[in-house]
Parts: C-alpha cells; structure tokens; sequence
C-alpha cells in the first residue's frame, strides 16, 4: 500500500491541496483534522467542556465519524449526520484543538486512522501523521507558511462563506492554535525526520499544487 503523510499547522492549505492530490494520484483522501473537528463538535453540542479529559473520554463511545466519498467531494458524518459544513467553524476548530489535546481522543482515534491506511492507497493530512500515525509512509511531507500568510488565506474563505469576522481575530486563533498544536505532549505538531518541509507562503494554489505533486511523483516511484 502507498502511504502519503501531509503534516503541517492549520491554515498552510493542507486540506485543499490534498484532497486535489488524492483525486489526481488515485488515493483515498483521509482528512484526520476532520475526525478531530467531529468529536470537536460533538462535545460543543453536549455542552461538554472541551478541556476536561475525562468529560471528553466518555463520549467516545457515543460518538461514530464516517468519512464518505461522493460526487461532489468527502463528506463527514456525525452519528450518520452530514456535518461536513458545521465542523469547519472557527469555534468547532477551536473546539478540535482543545479535543485533540487528550491522550485517550487521540489512542480513539490513531485506530481508525491506520486501519485506513491498511485498507487502501491513502493520502492522510493531519498534524502527527508523518510522526506517529504512519512513521513508515512512503512520502513525507511537512507544510507550512507564516501565520500571516495562514490567516490572510483563511479570513478570505471565511469572508467568501458569508462568516462575520475580522482578520485579527482569525490571526489570533491561527496563532493560539499553533501554540496548542505544538505544545501539547501528546503527539505535538513537528516535522519528522524524513519528511520534506514545502513552505507555501510565496506560492499560490497552482504553484503549490504542482511542487506537491511532483515531489510525491518522484518519491512514491
Ligand atoms: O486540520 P484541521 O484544522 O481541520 O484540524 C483541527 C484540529 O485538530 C487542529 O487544530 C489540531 O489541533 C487537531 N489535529 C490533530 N492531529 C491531527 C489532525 C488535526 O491534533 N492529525
């Protein structure tokens, strides 16, 4: 099975690019953020404190993410409902960070998330996908930009969505949640060893797109 790890902190385009580079090379695309984001979600609907371990813990075994493939792209399923929309709010990602903290959320999770990847042809983005998920796969790759460049790219999607919101707030959170990501104990957001950092934030979509793919080309051979 070929193995494809995109790392990387929020905002460097890693969702975008990858689900095009699934669709491109053939391989089932595995958002993880997703899964984080649906449990995220979750306990923001059960009016769960997101911090307290415990509290999370006990809703896992109520909790079940489908990650479906249709026409029109992934589709995320929360106890058989679509939430594919209402995970990507800023405060279900807030949520997600704070979930993805836990040690138990994420043993829940790391599970699933290798049974995929023994299943099919994968290209899974997440933030310890080269590190702890799949340190044997086949091409490693660390993105990033700087948190500006992140949040200039993500307060034009949330404005193209219609959401209220000004660009420092959407900076903040970028920066809060890179804080969150890389200093969390379990399974921080770093770069592995053997995984080839692409920083983005000089490139554009197609210019990214195309260093990507070339270099998953040449080392997936
Ligand atoms: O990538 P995305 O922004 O959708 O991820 C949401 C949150 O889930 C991140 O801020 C991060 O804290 C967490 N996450 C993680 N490990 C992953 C993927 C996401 O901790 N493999």
């Amino acid at each position: 099975m070929i193995s494809i790890a995109i790392d990387g902190p929020s905002g460097a385009g890693k969702s975008t690019l990858a689900k095009r580079l699934a669709k491109q090379l053939g391989y089932i695309y595995v958002d993880t953020g997703a899964m984080y984001r649906a449990i995220g979600l979750y306990a923001l609907q059960h009016g769960i404190d997101v911090k307290n371990e415990t509290a999370v813990q006990a809703t896992l075994a109520d909790i079940c993410i489908g990650l479906k493939h249709e026409d029109d792209g992934q589709h995320v399923y929360l106890n058989k409902k679509d939430v594919s929309d209402a995970i990507r709010e800023e405060k279900v990602g807030m949520a997600a960070s704070a979930v993805s903290a836990h040690p138990t959320v994420r043993a829940y999770l790391l599970e699933a998330q290798r049974g995929m990847a023994m299943a099919a042809d994968v290209l899974m983005d997440g933030r310890d996908i080269g590190t702890v998920v799949l340190p044997d796969a086949t091409v490693k790759i660390f993105l990033t930009a700087s948190s500006k460049a992140r949040a200039q790219r993500r307060y034009k999607e949330l404005c193209e969505k219609g959401q209220t919101i000004d660009f420092d707030t959407v900076l903040a959170d970028i920066e809060q949640r890179d804080y969150n990501d890389t200093h969390r104990a379990a399974a921080p957001l770093k770069q592995a060893e053997d995984a080839i950092l692409v920083d983005t934030s000089d490139l554009n979509f197609e210019e990214s797109f195309e260093k990507l793919l070339d270099l998953i080309k040449t080392h997936a051979k």
